[in-house]
């Protein structure tokens, strides 16, 4: 799954500091990562660490937060819209 945009936020970021799971192609620890991006808003996700801009980007490791309720994802939907 591709990496949605996301938002540094103090109280999850950094290094994921267990050693499992690593991301798919770089084998390496993810980042700790907030989506921002329509419906995802605010999903916590584990993420490839290699920077978009520095080759490829294999994405999301793993979803900490299960998808939001259905009312809420529709609110954040409108809220992009807007
Ligand atoms: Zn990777």
């Amino acid at each position: 799954q591709e990496t949605p945009d996301s938002v540094v936020d103090p109280s999850f970021c950094g290094s994921f500091t267990k050693s499992e799971p690593t991301c798919m192609m770089h084998h390496q620890r993810p980042k700790k990562m907030v989506a921002f991006e329509g419906a995802l808003t605010g999903r916590r996700y584990l993420g490839c660490p290699v920077q978009q801009d520095a080759g490829v980007n294999c994405g999301v490791v793993e979803w900490v937060d299960g998808p939001w309720l259905e009312i809420l994802q529709r609110c954040l939907a409108r809220i992009w819209d807007m």
